[in-house]
């Protein structure tokens, strides 16, 4: 499953606010199927990365390629529709809206009511009838997530999915993403802070570290990477 094309290539990637250059040159791919990482320290370039990659934020040099595809000037709309989804950091679910329509909204295609039930359900989510008001901010999340996945996308980029979660949802929702390459064929990149999650769930991984590339490749291979150690761990 990680042979073939990658599902992203980011070749020479620069991204700058004014003269600092928030992401530096950033080159990695992310196979087809497979669980990237995003880590590094705050203020590293990750949530500049996810802007940039789903076109929230423009490029200043270099090439993001989505299944071989250039992505430069497409709007975040047209990439979603290209298979590129993310999340937000912040709770952006709507509480007036019921869980169904929230998703059917989210994902922007034709769906079932079966397909629904049964990605809610996968997720641990309320049914479709319930009002998302009533739903606590750590089950929106994963109503979030479930909507996302709704749309298969190729690629789903999730910034800090665990925030707000308890420990136990924290790790049902671990189990859950291990799983999505499999169930529903989305490659994934996740932003996590807590290594506990990533080392769980992420076979690959990408340390970023002052806008530029720290390493990138395997997780053992990147997390004994001692520039990555020296670094990131803080040893
Ligand atoms: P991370 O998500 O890894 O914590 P960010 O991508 O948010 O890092 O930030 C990377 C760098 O870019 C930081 O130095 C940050 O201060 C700067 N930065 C982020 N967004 C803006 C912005 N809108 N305007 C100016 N500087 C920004
Ligand atoms: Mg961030």
């Amino acid at each position: 499953i990680l042979t073939g094309e990658p599902v992203l290539t980011v070749d020479g990637l620069t991204v700058q606010f004014g003269a600092l250059k928030a992401l530096d040159d950033v080159s990695f791919s992310v196979p087809a199927g497979s669980i990237m990482g995003l880590i590094g320290p705050n203020g590293a370039g990750k949530s500049t990365f996810v802007d940039a990659i789903s076109g929230f934020l423009p490029q200043h040099g270099g090439r993001v390629l989505l299944g071989g595809q250039d992505l430069a000037g497409l709007s975040p709309t047209r990439r979603a529709r290209l298979g590129l989804r993310r999340t937000f950091q912040q709770d952006r679910v709507p509480p007036l809206l019921t869980v169904g329509a929230y998703v059917r909204f989210v994902a922007r295609r034709r769906l079932g009511g079966a397909d629904i039930a049964e990605t809610l359900a996968f997720f641990g989510c309320p049914p479709a009838r319930a009002r998302l008001s009533g739903v606590d901010v750590g089950t929106r999340r994963l109503v979030e997530v479930a909507a996302a996945v709704l749309s298969r996308p190729r690629l789903l980029i999730l910034d800090e999915p665990a925030a707000g979660l308890s420990h136990d949802e924290h790790l049902a929702l671990a189990a859950r993403l291990r799983e999505l390459p499999d169930r529903y064929g989305t490659a994934l990149i996740i932003i996590e802070h807590d290594l506990d999650l990533v080392r769980s769930v992420c076979p690959m991984l990408t340390v970023l570290n002052f806008g530029t590339v720290l390493a990138s490749g395997p997780q053992d291979e990147v997390l004994g990477d001692p520039d990555v150690v020296r670094a990131y761990m803080g040893e």
